[in-house]
């Protein structure tokens, strides 16, 4: 493919000037754009409603990939699906998850090979960062994914959260691309309200999110009720304390309509005390913002002193918030049992 366009490694405007670049006109890129991504296409020959000598130009000139998934790993509650992607360098996989609920298929999405954060309950911070994901690997993990409930004649992706391997905003360019193809009508059409990314707490980057003026939903990890925990747990606090934090929430929240949601890991003894849920009422109190209670998952090799809270113990915490004001939710754990919960999702070299 040495020497040929990479056609989803472009946004619209991109294929646009692509195709006056081979002599054709500008039009003739929002059709490539619905073979790609809507009927998920990878041969220019079969591009029925194009010229054939755009076609054989096409061919060329460029490219289309499709990540070929290695590993599909089905929940046996039928509530998720992992995907293992191996990616164009063929060095690595990269893992994305399918999330089940009622008319509703998430793709939980990754953005960067392994992640710099060095979060102690999370896999990714084993591996350290390697690169960021190019655009055509983050949207082909959703081609890949809706390729899947296809065959299955399911319905497609309806919500996307970019919360898989690495920080999405972190790898922003490649980010709002792929955002700009994902939210086009001629591509897969997902609206800005389903669609959410999750954040460390990187705030600059925040900040150039909000920029864009976009209204999709943000998700902050937040995991610890004060400075000193949250650096423990998540190194870039020491960078971007809480009060900021919460300070961009609200920004945010007045800038966006939308309600932020604090991502709170629960681990027995730590994050789950009344000490806790006091400190998070006078941070979060007042503040039309929502609590998403996730008990810590098992990770492999990560600190083996961290321990899960019961089912019962987690509600007692949910209802703790709920008494001091808090709009609390205790995330089910979709897909434990194929590792593809929270804070499990992976890269691996093949
Ligand atoms: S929790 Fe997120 S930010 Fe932290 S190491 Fe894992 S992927 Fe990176």
């Amino acid at each position: 493919m040495d020497g040929l366009k990479r056609l989803k490694n472009l946004t619209l405007p991109e294929l646009e000037s692509f195709a006056v670049s081979i002599g054709e006109q500008k039009f003739r890129a929002k059709q490539i754009f619905k073979w790609i991504y809507q009927k998920r296409l990878s041969d220019f020959s079969e591009m029925s409603n194009m010229p054939k000598n755009l076609r054989a130009a096409l061919s060329e000139n460029a490219s289309i990939s499709k990540l070929e998934p290695r590993r599909i790993i089905e929940s046996s509650h039928n509530d998720a699906v992992k995907f293992g992607f191996l990616l164009d360098d063929s060095k690595h996989i990269v893992e994305s998850v399918l999330l089940i609920d009622g008319d509703r298929r998430t793709a939980c999405v990754s953005s960067q090979l392994g992640c710099g954060l060095g979060c102690t309950f999370c896999e990714k911070a084993i591996i350290g960062f390697i690169r960021h994901l190019t655009l055509e690997e983050i949207i082909g993990q959703l081609i890949g994914i809706n390729d899947y409930l296809f065959a299955k004649g399911d319905r497609l992706v309806t919500n996307i959260v970019f919360m898989g391997m690495g920080e999405a905003l972190s790898n922003f360019d490649n980010f709002i691309n792929a955002l700009s193809i994902i939210m086009h009508e001629d591509a897969f059409n997902i609206g800005a309200r389903r669609i959410t990314v999750s954040t460390a707490g990187v705030i600059p980057s925040i900040e150039r999110l909000m920029r864009e003026d976009l209204t999709i939903g943000l998700a902050i990890s937040l995991n610890a009720w004060n400075n000193e925990l949250r650096s423990e747990m998540m190194p870039v606090n020491k960078k971007y304390p809480i009060e900021r934090l919460v300070d961009i929430a609200k920004r945010y929240h007045n800038q966006t309509g939308r309600r932020v949601t604090f991502e709170y890991v629960l681990i027995k003894g730590v994050t789950d005390t009344d000490e806790a849920a006091n400190a998070l009422q006078k941070l979060l109190g007042g503040f039309p913002c929502k609590v998403n209670l996730i008990p810590v998952n098992p990770v492999s090799n990560v600190n083996n002193s961290v321990q899960s809270p019961s089912d019962r113990q987690t509600e007692e915490f949910s209802y703790k918030l709920h008494d001091r004001n808090l709009a609390a939710t205790v995330r089910k754990s979709r897909g434990q049992d194929i590792m593809g919960a929270c804070g499990q999702l992976t890269m691996y070299y093949i």
